[in-house]
């Protein structure tokens, strides 16, 4: 990380290697999230995707952040048949696309990226806020990034009220009643269950913040 909290080529890297390493270890976890309220694919899902778009950042050349959040994104939409792997690989295009070719992601380049990210998950699969869907966990993430933004908070610490944002937002799944993607046929039986996407979703965002405190911002 540089002097003004920017993340290093080798850092961003980092950050989706660290997710896909929380979701190798929680694939288990995330299935059976999947398996109360939808079809036991969750962990097993993403785990693929991720490996997947690790090889593929794997074997480029040069130190470009967009190329390597776009090789991840279309790795992602390419490999994962649940309805997450194109939301995820389109949250990915977007991070990618926000970091304008630089080799180092600020964190208004990765805010944008996520605000954007969200936007295409909206676009593609036109949940909202309370469906009980990953939206749960990124949306109170980026208000959290904008409110610390705001404030003037350091990088990491602006990342970490974000994971910690997702993660409320992420237990908060529990009670609603699922109103998109494959949760929603159970109807009222989906109450009472975690969100598996929200889940995953929250270690996405806490993976960052971690990136983003071991950078030495925290
Ligand atoms: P599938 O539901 O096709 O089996 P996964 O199990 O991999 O796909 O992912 C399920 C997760 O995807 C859900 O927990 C939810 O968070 C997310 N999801 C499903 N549909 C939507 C949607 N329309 N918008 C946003 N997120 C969604
Ligand atoms: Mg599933």
């Amino acid at each position: 990380m540089d002097e003004a909290g920017r993340l290093s080529y080798a850092e961003v890297t980092g950050w989706v290697r660290r997710f896909a390493a929380v979701v190798a270890g929680n694939r288990t976890y995330l299935t059976d999230l999947d398996s109360a309220i939808g079809d036991a694919d969750h962990g097993a899902n993403l785990d693929r995707g991720l490996q997947a778009a690790l090889a593929r950042i794997e074997a480029l050349e040069g130190e470009d952040v967009t190329a390597a959040l776009r090789a991840a994104g279309s790795a992602l939409i390419s490999t994962v048949g649940g309805a997450s792997g194109p939301l995820y690989g389109s949250l990915f295009l977007q991070f990618g696309a926000a970091a304008a070719g630089h080799d180092w992601y600020g964190l208004i380049e990765w805010a944008a990226g996520l605000d954007a990210g969200i936007a295409a998950i909206v676009r593609l699969g036109k949940a909202g806020p309370g469906d009980k869907t990953m939206l749960d966990a990124l949306l109170p993430a980026r208000d959290a990034i904008a409110v610390a933004l705001a404030s003037g908070a350091q990088p990491a610490a602006a990342v970490r009220a974000a994971a910690e944002a997702a993660e409320d937002g992420m237990r908060a799944t529990i009670p609603l009643v699922a109103r998109r993607g494959r949760a929603s046929y159970l109807g009222e039986r989906s109450a009472g269950h975690q969100d598996p996407g929200a889940t995953s979703a929250a270690m996405l965002i806490r993976a960052a913040a971690d990136v983003w405190v071991a950078g030495g911002q925290g």
